[in-house]
């Protein structure tokens, strides 16, 4: 309502003839913008028309208002105040609207009529700069994408900071859209620029996915001739060839449309974008999606947040430069030994040298988000404040570069190399910029004195003129003889004398009468007047010179972004370094070997969020064998809530965190190069896009299929639980020989399944091996011990844990008598276990392996192959049998009985 007021208020004296040129001025402007709303300043505030206030004041809870009279000159519009500019864009930005902010850009008060407007930004989801509205520890990244000469081309730009990659690959067929979709969905842009004709769908059963916001464009901007040269000229070179993109067409059009597109829309100096860089996704191990989500790298799968993630637990950075680095590193572990070996070596001699981390993490901790502060600073948009940041900053390289010198890790070596402590740039910043400046140039007092000669004598003229008005109150009122006499200021007549009522015959004569008040009169001198003039004149020299200085200062400060770039990723890696030692200290966690084996030796290993997580209990640390000299696949069983999936879990979050160059949580390990993780774990459903959980995972489970090598690493949990036991099982049971037969090598395998059936491939292949949760039973019930063992697990235990998780005694009595009907194949012609209409006063406690149960009498022997396996155990002397001719016998007689019982 406040708003609405002020608003009518506002344009109350413009109705009329007045308006009718500044709508056409609107018109003009908007035919430009047709598909932003349009920001349109007036005097204190922005207002939009038409259908853009309709949408707008929806969206931004305005109330909308309406001009005009009649039906068909009624304009609909809405407004807000202009320093609630940044807010009501980030919103409208947020709900995937683009928006052209439209200034005066001229003064009102020398403007010859219609005051000049112009859109001097146009905001849209990917082009967001505003440090107050991004996420600090993460990138805002922007896409474009396109296909020429037979290739995909992808860009990524995030103008927050100046980073910019570019990437291609071949458009054959699926493969090709399957592996732009999934470099789409690495980068997670905000947007995704594209040409109007790009073809998402292309008629196939891959279209290219990417959930953000498609901006359509002009096709020319893709144009691969126009945006080479467009690049050359960002970056000042003859040829992109430097960068790596000889031949490689598809990407620099990729990147030189964006370029273009970032120019449009910002409408400023991008120089702080200095280089294009060529993205390689096959220099990382690969984490696809679901993989991603299964071991929570960035957010918890419970409620979506931070804390409960991977990243959350390791993550002890202190800059958000280093926090953005680090969140890099952990979804594109490296594959390089030798790089994952120098970044350890970095980590260990931070975590050897408490002294050194400690000092190294309390510099770094005064070191602001130099990449944002730049961007702001080339932009223009950098205010005092900003510019007092970045060189607050630099303040602290002196001695980081001082604590870090002793320092033998060739990593930490060679970062402080490249460390620049731009002492020129820190001493202009710090003789320009008083401290802690006020946010914003208008309110004065931004640059030092000293700094400029002119400022400094601007300033004492000031400071003189006000000292005589302050001392003239008191000489007046000797003179005078008024003790209440007092010189004050307001806008309308400046400095000023009033006298009250009961002093007027006091008055001299040489003052003059200015207005009458309530209880007194204000006057004015002539000597009053004349400092006045000074003082008001010195001020205004003082604000526009105040200005130019610190323009001044932000433009030499933006001529050496090169420079200051390179000391923000250098501060950034050494966050990331001395973060990751902390951890490693405070969690306990060791370093791994990393080789070019094929193994995987856990000892002692624990899942860094879940152990965090227990308050009441220590975590069982545990061991982990694949691959190598042992057996790669594992089929682990246990009861529900026993820690499979957390074993899971903790397997592939040790690899990934050793090929990061982190320590790892676990006593010793020892990692032969992944290089693709893949976690399949619970039913995550996507059923708003229309699939079944049981579709979900078998399309999971294919691309696992299709793309596992002898070098990844493949985690499944309760692979088929969506269909029936008998799909469901085979399924399963076929994915293990299928991820045995891999041509080359089978991947490194832990399977969690309730299929307790499956065990019995550890008789028939041999590279599976069996695992179990250890369990301790106490009378009914059962103890998780947390604990893998070596063998398969005998039970499931789902009854006991119904029993732990409230399910009522009466429904968990009535479960076991089922279950035990169902364990001896009991049917009835009705096809349901006879038991299942027994006696309810029958209250027996089934065991569930009552057919050898002491205490109960044998069941009767009805069916023939049931009758002929128990003579033969009967018969069997187990001394006699090697292992394994006790389990192929095992294997046999349930077959024999399964087979034959449903034949
Ligand atoms: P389900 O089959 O029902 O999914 P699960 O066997 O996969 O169960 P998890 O979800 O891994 O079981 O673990 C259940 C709980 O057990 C965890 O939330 C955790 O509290 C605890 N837990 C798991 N592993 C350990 C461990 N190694 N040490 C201590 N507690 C553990």
């Amino acid at each position: 309502n406040r708003i609405l007021r002020t608003t009518l208020v506002y344009w109350a004296p413009i109705m009329g003839a007045a308006l009718t040129p500044m709508l056409r001025q609107y018109k003009a402007l908007k035919r430009d913008n047709p598909d932003a709303i349009l920001l349109f300043r007036m005097g204190d505030f922005y207002e939009m028309f038409y259908q853009d206030a309709q949408c707008a004041s929806r969206l931004l809870e305005l109330t909308l208002t309406s001009r005009g009279k009649g039906t068909d000159n009624v304009v609909p519009m809405c407004g807000f105040p202009h320093h609630q500019l940044e807010p009501y864009t980030a919103r409208l930005v947020r709900a995937d609207q683009r928006v052209a902010i439209c200034d005066q850009v001229e003064d009102p008060k020398k403007a010859k009529g219609l005051v000049r407007r112009e859109v001097v930004r146009v905001v849209t989801p990917g082009t967001m700069t505003d440090p107050d509205q991004l996420d600090a520890t993460a990138n805002t990244w922007i896409a474009s994408i396109v296909a020429i000469a037979g290739q995909f081309g992808a860009a990524f730009l995030d103008l927050s900071t100046g980073e910019f990659l570019a990437w291609d690959c071949d458009t054959t067929g699926e493969t090709g859209r399957r592996r732009l979709s999934e470099r789409l969905r690495a980068f997670a842009p905000r947007e995704i620029v594209h040409a109007a004709g790009f073809d998402w769908a292309a008629g196939s059963d891959a279209p290219i996915h990417g959930d953000a916001l498609r901006t359509p464009v002009d096709d020319y901007l893709f144009n691969h001739d126009e945006g080479c040269e467009r690049l050359k000229r960002q970056f000042n070179v003859g040829s992109l060839d430097g960068f790596g993109f000889r031949g490689r067409q598809a990407a620099i059009a990729a990147a030189g449309a964006l370029l273009q597109y970032a120019q449009d829309t910002q409408k400023c100096g991008l120089g702080h974008i200095h280089e294009l860089l060529l993205h390689d996704p096959s220099d990382a191990l690969m984490l696809d999606e679901t993989t991603q989500h299964n071991l929570e790298l960035e957010r918890s799968t419970r409620n979506g947040e931070r804390r409960g993630s991977l990243l959350h637990a390791i993550d002890r950075t202190v800059t958000p430069a280093g926090a953005r680095l680090l969140r890099r590193f952990l979804r594109a572990p490296l594959l390089s030994v030798d790089r994952i070996v120098e970044r350890q070596d970095a980590v260990e001699e931070l975590v050897g040298g408490a002294a050194l981390r400690e000092a190294v993490r309390r510099r770094l901790k005064g070191v602001l988000d130099i990449e944002r502060l730049l961007t702001r600073t080339v932009s223009g948009s950098a205010n005092p404040r900003d510019l007092y940041a970045l060189g607050h900053s630099l303040e602290r390289l002196p001695e980081l570069i001082e604590t870090l010198a002793g320092a033998r890790a060739p990593l930490i070596r060679e970062t402080l190399d490249g460390l620049d402590p731009c002492d020129d740039v820190r001493g202009r910043l710090a003789a320009g910029l008083t401290d802690e400046p006020p946010a914003t140039l208008r309110d004065g007092g931004v640059i030092r004195d000293g700094y400029d000669a002119g400022l400094d004598e601007l300033r004492s003229i000031r400071s003189d003129g006000r000292a005589f008005i302050s001392s003239l109150e008191s000489t007046e009122r000797e003179r005078t003889g008024i003790a209440s006499l007092k010189v004050r200021f307001n806008k309308v007549f400046g400095y000023y004398i009033e006298v009250s009522k009961a002093n007027l015959h006091l008055v001299p004569e040489h003052y003059h009468r200015k207005q009458t008040i309530a209880n007194g009169e204000r006057f004015i001198t002539p000597e009053l007047k004349e400092q006045e003039a000074k003082v008001l004149n010195a001020q205004e020299r003082i604000e526009a010179l105040e200005q130019e200085l610190f323009t001044e200062l932000r433009r030499q400060t933006a001529a050496q972004a090169q420079r200051l770039r390179r000391v923000a990723r250098a501060t950034a890696l050494i966050d990331v370094l001395a973060g990751l030692a902390e951890t490693a200290v405070a969690d306990d966690y060791r370093r791994p070997r990393v080789d070019d084996g094929h193994g995987l030796v856990i000892r002692g290993g624990r899942h860094p969020v879940v152990e965090r997580s227990l308050t009441d209990r220590r975590f069982v640390p545990n061991d982990t064998r694949l691959g190598g000299d042992h057996r790669p696949i594992g089929i682990l069983t246990g009861p529900n809530m026993g820690g499979k999936s957390t074993y899971l879990r903790q397997v592939a979050v040790i690899t990934l965190l050793a090929q990061t160059g982190s320590f790892v949580p676990a006593e010793s390990a020892e990692i032969g190069i992944t290089d693709r993780i893949f976690c399949r774990v619970g039913a995550s459903d996507s059923l708003s896009e229309g699939q079944s959980t049981f579709m979900v995972e078998m399309t999971e489970t294919a691309n696992i299929l299709h793309h596992a090598t002898p070098r990844s690493l493949v985690l499944l949990d309760e692979i088929g639980r969506g269909t029936s036991t008998f799909d469901g099982l085979s399924i399963a049971w076929a994915v293990v020989e299928h991820l045995d037969a891999v041509e080359h090598g089978c991947p490194r395998t832990l399977f969690a399944t309730h299929y307790h059936e499956l065990t019995e491939l550890a008789v028939e292949l041999d590279t599976v091996t069996n695992l179990r949760m250890a369990v301790r039973e106490r009378g009914d019930d059962v103890v998780f011990q947390h604990r893998v063992e070596e063998g398969p697990s005998d039970r499931s235990y789902g009854i006991q844990v119904a029993r732990l998780a409230g399910v009522p005694s009466r429904v968990v009595r009535r479960a076991a008598e089922i279950l035990a009907n169902l364990e001896r194949d009991e049917y009835g012609r009705d096809g349901l276990p006879r038991r299942a209409h027994a006696d309810p006063g029958d209250a027996a406690q089934p065991t569930l392996f009552g057919m050898f149960d002491p205490e109960k009498p044998e069941p009767p022997a009805e069916d023939p192959a049931i009758a002929d396996v128990l003579a033969e155990i009967r018969g069997a002397d187990p001394n006699a049998l090697t292992p394994l001719e006790a389990l192929n016998r095992l294997a046999a007689w349930r077959r024999q009985l399964r087979g034959d019982a449903r034949d």
